[in-house]
């Protein structure tokens, strides 16, 4: 719950704008059913080649 909050908070400020997904050619349903998906800041299985 705290981590929401935490990237709300970020990306309202944008200090952080950049979320990993949006760079993560995972980055849709059948490739990546982690909860964090869309807006993971940090995740193990990161692999750069998105949109
Ligand atoms: S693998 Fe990680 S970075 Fe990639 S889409 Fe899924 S949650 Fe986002």
């Amino acid at each position: 719950m705290w981590w929401h909050v935490k990237n709300l908070f970020r990306r309202i400020l944008l200090l952080d704008p950049e979320f990993l997904c949006d760079t993560c050619k995972y980055d849709y349903p059948r490739a990546c059913t982690r909860p964090e998906r869309p807006n993971a800041m940090r995740c193990p299985d990161y692999r750069k080649g998105g949109k």
